[in-house]
């Protein structure tokens, strides 16, 4: 059997911003994902983090 599961939420909340920058390897990426399809409070998350990494986007590049 291949689970692919076992990422605790504290564990995925680490590699959101990873993933979101698409900075994981394609295995750390499965699980994030496969998590993140179990996990209704990580999709939120993983949603609020992505405004939040727009948002400084943006203020960045006006920076520069
Ligand atoms: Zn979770």
């Amino acid at each position: 059997m291949t689970d692919p599961l076992p990422l605790h939420c504290a564990e995925v909340l680490d590699l959101l911003t990873e993933l979101l920058e698409d900075a994981l390897s394609a295995t750390d990426r499965l699980l994030v994902e496969a998590h993140l399809a179990g996990c209704e409070d990580c999709r939120i998350r993983r949603e609020q983090l992505r405004v939040t990494i727009e948002l400084i986007g943006r203020a960045g590049r006006r920076v520069l």
